[in-house]
């Protein structure tokens, strides 16, 4: 039995490609060893690993000039990594705060350079995102960072900064639902234990004119030694791409971010449709026009009501339906694997809830 798995990441991933990994667990490419057993200097390994990088770039619709690196640490190493090597020095960063992942962004930046809030969000409690005219850029900035998709807040950046200034962007929430216009980028980022795979991975876009020469840096923390290296320098997080790969192929052959994006939107006019239809029985607390495609918060009318509409939903197979520990509420995340079945049967739910409520 597989549920409606509702969780903000890591969540459902393909079963179609679940199956085929477990189908080739123990023995992998005919090599008599698992994956997972194999050296990352293998010939097996290293089709699995390029294959993955140059999926990525054509799934992404990467230009040239711009390089695919596979991390580790999760997008929050990238929290530091983007201002080591973005920022020489005098320069400084501006960070539009939207929500808690902007939050980190910047107070990890502040540990390693200079970096300033463009925008915080905090008064609105994080309910709405900025126009373009409210966000600050001092002289000397090197780049604006933005959280495109605020996971825990449930908001997704509609319109972007005024151009004139590069923007470095963390995704991952909705990573790859989203065409990116590569020209306003120096810099994307994202973990991608949402969309794109298991966690453990971060999916890295650098634009090669951007970085630093990276003189100061360790190894691991310097864009430069992983391009030089084609995110070989050490030993990879060999599982993850593997997956990643055949979950990038999986989007590539169903055509695309399009075909995501379309997809994304079909899922999430469900469940808004279903919130603004209940008589405010459900209620989104965020402005409707930044609504998230993928992470949708919604209240009930008491919190006894929401323990009990979650408590039911887990009996009915509806799981990782409770919202960030920090808001609390409820929240459903729709990354880019999960069946629109699925939010059909949340839908479902909800209407036998209220009903069973009123
Ligand atoms: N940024 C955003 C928008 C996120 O949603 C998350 C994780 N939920 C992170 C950063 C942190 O990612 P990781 O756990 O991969 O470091």
């Amino acid at each position: 039995m597989r549920v409606h798995n509702f969780g903000a990441g890591p969540c459902t991933l393909p079963l179609a490609v679940l199956e085929e990994a477990r189908a080739e667990f123990l023995d992998f490419a005919g090599s008599g060893m698992s994956l997972t057993e194999m050296s990352h200097r293998s010939d097996a390994y290293a089709e699995v690993h390029t294959a993955a990088l140059d999926r990525a770039r054509r799934v992404a619709l990467l230009p040239d000039d711009f390089e695919v690196l596979l991390l580790q640490g999760g997008a929050t190493l990238q929290f530091a990594m983007a201002p080591m090597n973005l920022l020489g020095p005098g320069a400084s960063a501006g960070y539009v705060v939207a929500g808690a992942w902007g939050s980190k962004a910047l107070a990890s930046a502040r540990k390693v350079g200079v970096a300033y809030s463009a925008w915080d969000g905090a008064e609105s409690g994080y309910r709405r995102m900025p126009s373009p005219d409210e966000i600050r850029v001092d002289e000397g900035t090197r780049y604006l960072h933005v959280t495109t998709n605020e996971t825990i807040g449930g908001i997704r950046m509609v319109m972007l900064p005024k151009p004139g200034t590069p923007l470095v962007a963390d995704m991952s929430s909705e990573y790859l639902v989203r065409p990116i216009d590569w020209s306003r980028y120096d810099l994307v980022y994202g973990g991608v234990q949402k969309n794109l795979g298991p966690s453990g991975l971060a999916l890295v876009f650098v634009r090669r004119s951007a970085i630093g020469d990276g003189t100061n840096l360790p190894d691991y923390l310097d864009y430069r030694w992983h391009m030089a290296s084609e995110s070989l320098g050490n030993t990879p997080a060999m599982f993850q791409v593997y997956l990643m790969g055949k979950i990038l192929t999986r989007i590539e052959e169903r055509g695309g971010i399009e075909t995501l994006e379309s997809e994304a939107e079909a899922r999430a006019s469900l469940l808004y449709g279903a919130i603004d239809e209940s008589g405010g029985f459900y209620s989104s607390p965020v402005e409707t026009a930044v609504r998230s495609l993928t992470n949708v918060v919604f209240r009930l009318p008491t919190p006894q009501l929401e323990s009990a509409f979650l408590a039911e939903a887990e009996r009915r197979h509806l799981v990782g339906l409770q919202g960030h520990r920090s808001v609390g509420g409820c929240r459903a995340s729709l990354y880019a694997a999960l069946d629109i079945e699925s939010v059909a049967a949340l839908v479902e739910h909800m209407a036998a809830f209220q009903m069973g409520a009123g």
